[in-house]
């Protein structure tokens, strides 16, 4: 998840440049413009659907100091051990060799090709080929002599919400009746009525979803109260944790700027004068801030004791009784009655998120409230009418019309699942499946030996993570139990009068039937695909379910051909694939046990080691140059450093008992998979990221491990040298 997360972050990190150079009253070249148009799909394409804007870590300030000291220092190469070589202009005239920067060996090429593509702000191997999924279904679209129930479906939308004249010609007109309706409101029980109705089809305000908290029970529901705009599911709080970091704060408003943006364009389209629906997005925002607050940031459990995540999970698992309890303002039972999730055993939900919710869910804010209902209805019906154009005096970026359409059928709602099918059945190799389901499975049984041969840790912990192990279920491709079921999907064709937003409408419903089927169902172990479209690039481990998933936006032609040697397997998604299984028992994975149940698997003396050996690694990170004068901060990484480090570990295992294993070329893959070159402008983005940068990936953790020393005979003064006292490994008898 954590690399989707930096994806969409960064897409709205370029938007919002975007949107404040706009503000600044600055023109941009229609170049900008329109790359950033593309941006703004890729990123609200990524929504549960309940919201579509996507939040951002964009770190504004730095970034603007950054391109002070680039343009104080124009020559000379910076960063150290190594050149900062993914930097835009930083690249060494010569290509380093191997044994002095293994990164910039190998992905010399690529850097030296792509160094001067300065507008678009993710340029790598990855991003080159993220586009697979769409082209391989677009293609399917369009070929009208492709038949089939689902594909026919999702042309009918397609070719919908590409229809810009008929859009325009609907403009709010489907939205305004349900605007009306909120608007009529003129008391609390009014409003509570109004979000628990059948007829009205939106729950602005509680987004509930399939889980599970245990995978030998039956599947429970989370719930999210909440008056945010950014995807709480995705982003958590990270964005909106109190801080004194002006920096911070200042990435904070930025954000909500951006955001705020849209929800006074949609605001004045439903009626709003200007000035009125300015001043009312600010007052949205300054309520999406106050109560994104009490939403968990993605670094909030690596802070905490451990133990504290869990102790968090099981308070917070309810009975419906005890939720309604919970909430007395909001009609809580009669929303999930609603959305057909009602019926659960369990439920989980944050007590002071909801507590806070109910806070303000009274007839004194009542105007509030349904200012926010409207902004949220508007906001969720975005991808399915006519775009925006302005908002107050700001001209809000346009896409294509095809661009529009894909990301209307990318979202949970309508038909992610089916272009994730039709992608695996199109466009991905015959034994993908297959094969990374092995590589998986081999990665989880070195792993068990590796812990096994640990000499730090004890018995019982041992005897728990190996159990963790063996249940680990893999999902690859699709989610346990297969997709849901489209067969029974009918929308209108617009020649019988059916229109995007209706069909929306009849797409969200029959998601929401499909779901309300699985409640109470014997547990499904991958229940995290109900919540992040199967279409985005991404692999990650979840410890909810005790799961690895590899989703079909995920396996492109870079990382997976069935021809492919093992050692371009290993270099690419193998690393990936293990650094994402070793989250399962590292201090946050390490809270949950066999099944997923909020029961930490490691003895207190265990944890201590744990933190000795991952502090170590902290510090070595924390000494590393980027920029002058800007070293890392290893604490704030060392979570994701840890997993890389496990994961070329188990990979070099993995080679080890492979006969004749060519290391060159495993490595030589490795920086391939990562190469990337990153414009100044966007640099403190992935300098601040919980991510090392991609060199750091393949550099730093390569050093620690004999093969890196015996392949390119790497000797005491050469630039990837680094002391065996001095190596940091995690797991077996050398840990
Ligand atoms: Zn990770």
């Amino acid at each position: 998840m954590e690399h989707y997360k930096r994806l969409t972050s960064l897409a709205l990190a370029l938007v919002l440049a975007f949107v404040l150079t706009a503000c600044g009253g600055g023109t941009g070249d229609a170049a900008n413009a329109s790359s950033a148009g593309e941006t703004t799909a890729e990123s609200t394409d990524a929504g549960t659907g309940e919201g579509t804007t996507e939040t951002a870590t964009d770190d504004e300030g730095a970034g603007a100091s950054e391109g002070e000291a680039s343009e104080e220092q124009p020559a000379g190469l910076v960063g150290k051990p190594w050149v900062t070589s993914m930097l835009q202009g930083n690249l060494p005239v010569e290509q380093p060799e191997a044994k002095d920067d293994l990164y910039a060996h190998y992905a010399y090429d690529y850097l030296v090709t792509h160094q001067n593509e300065s507008t678009n702000p993710n340029v790598s191997a990855m991003a080159d080929h993220a586009g697979e999924l769409k082209d391989t279904v677009v293609v399917a679209i369009k070929d009208e002599s492709k038949a089939g129930h689902d594909l026919e479906q999702l042309r009918i939308f397609y070719n919908q919400a590409a229809d810009t004249d008929a859009l325009e010609a609907t403009g709010l007109s489907e939205v305004q009746p349900y605007i009306d309706r909120i608007d009529a409101v003129t008391s609390l029980e009014e409003l509570n009525a109004l979000v628990a109705a059948d007829d009205f089809p939106f729950s602005p305000f509680i987004t509930a979803v399939v889980k599970t908290n245990d995978t030998r029970a039956t599947n429970i529901v989370g719930v999210y109260p909440n008056f945010l705009f950014s995807n709480a599911l995705l982003v958590g709080g990270t964005n909106y944790a109190e801080t004194d970091d002006p920096t911070a704060q200042q990435a904070s408003n930025v954000q909500l700027a951006g955001m705020g943006l849209y929800v006074s364009a949609d605001l004045e389209a439903s009626g709003m004068d200007s000035d009125s629906a300015l001043e009312a997005s600010k007052q949205l925002m300054e309520f999406e801030k106050s109560h994104g607050k009490y939403l968990e940031g993605t670094t909030t459990y690596v802070k905490a004791d451990f133990g504290a995540m869990a102790e968090d999970a099981r308070a917070n698992a309810l009975t419906l009784d005890e939720l309604c309890d919970l909430s007395p303002n909001y009609p809580i039972k009669e929303t999930l009655a609603k959305l057909g999730k009602d019926g659960a055993k369990q439920y989980t939900v944050s007590r002071k998120w909801l507590k806070a919710f109910n806070d303000v869910w009274t007839a004194e804010h009542l105007e509030d409230l349904k200012l926010m209902a409207k902004a949220k209805v508007l906001d969720e019906t975005r991808p399915y009418r006519a775009q925006s154009k302005k908002g107050g005096d700001i001209e809000l970026p346009q896409v294509s019309a095809d661009a529009f359409a894909y990301t209307a059928c990318n979202s949970l709602n309508t038909f992610a699942q089916v272009l994730a099918k039709t992608y695996v059945d199109e466009g991905i190799p015959a034994q993908a499946k297959e094969r990374l389901t092995e590589l998986s499975q081999q990665i989880i049984d070195t792993y068990k030996d590796l812990v096994d041969d640990t000499a730090w840790m004890g018995e019982k912990s041992k005897q728990r993570v190996e159990e963790k192990l063996e249940h680990v279920a893999i999902n690859v491709l699709e989610p346990e139990g297969g997709y849901f079921d489209y067969s029974g999907l009918e929308l209108v064709p617009s020649d019988k009068g059916g229109t995007l937003l209706s069909n929306y409408l009849i797409c969200k419903q029959y998601r929401y039937d499909c779901e309300a089927k699985l409640v109470g169902q014997p547990a499904i172990k991958s229940s995290t695909w109900f919540m992040i479209e199967p279409t985005t690039m991404n692999a990650f481990y979840e410890s909810e379910n005790n799961s690895i998933n590899i989703v079909p936006g995920y396996v492109t032609s870079l990382l997976y051909a069935d021809d492919m040697s093992e050692e371009d397997l290993l270099g690419g998604i193998g690393f990936t694939v293990a650094h994402e299984i070793s989250h399962g028992f590292d201090y946050q994975g390490a809270q949950s046990d066999a099944y997923g149940r909020p029961e930490p698997v490691y003895d207190e003396a265990d944890v201590d080691a744990f933190v000795a050996k991952t502090s170590a690694l902290a510090q070595y990170y924390s000494g590393i140059e980027l920029h002058p004068e800007v070293v890392l901060d290893g604490q704030a990484l060392v979570a994701e450093a840890a997993a890389d480090l496990s994961g070329m570990q188990a990979m070099l295992e993995i080679a080890r008992a492979s006969d004749d294993f060519d290391y060159q070329r495993f490595f030589d893959n490795m920086c391939k998979t990562w190469a990337q070159v990153i414009p100044r402008a966007v640099f403190s983005v992935f300098a601040a990221d919980t991510h090392p940068l991609a060199n750091l990936r393949v550099n730093v953790n390569s050093q620690m491990f004999d093969p890196l020393y015996d392949t390119f005979g790497v000797v005491e003064g050469d630039g990837m040298y680094l002391a065996p006292d001095k190596r940091i490994v995690m797991w077996g008898p050398n840990a």
